[in-house]
């Protein structure tokens, strides 16, 4: 894999399977696919450890990633949600960013201080 992604990063188009001719990803879950309990594990865990928790470009209506939400904020994380549509956590989290993600998120790591001014 990492050979395939140094050849895509030097300007090549991506690359099909050579089975089935199906697209190349290095560690995604899409939907219908098979979760990783260990993944989800670790996710949970932190969760439940982390001051700050961002929703990141998801509805929070698929379980059991969904519940990292209620996990993190019953432990005492701040929370922030960002996405283009409403969440059912909207109304109890500490900050909602609605819009897209690929505008907010450049934003909110270029310039962290303008974009916590809007948490408090
Ligand atoms: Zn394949």
């Amino acid at each position: 894999m990492e050979r395939v992604l140094d050849r895509v990063r030097a300007g090549e188009d991506d690359h099909k399977c050579r089975d089935c001719g199906g697209i190349l990803k290095s560690d995604t879950i899409s939907f219908g696919q098979q979760l990783v309990p260990e993944v989800i594990d670790r996710a949970m865990h932190a969760a439940g450890e982390a001051d700050l928790f961002l929703a990141v470009g998801t509805s929070l209506q698929v379980y059991p990633i969904a519940g990292a939400f209620d996990l993190a904020r019953a432990a005492g994380a701040r929370t922030v949600i960002m996405n283009a549509q409403p969440t059912p956590f909207d109304d109890i989290a500490d900050a909602v960013l609605p819009g897209s993600i690929s505008e907010l998120l450049p934003r909110l790591v270029t310039d962290p201080e303008s974009a916590s001014r809007s948490l408090n």
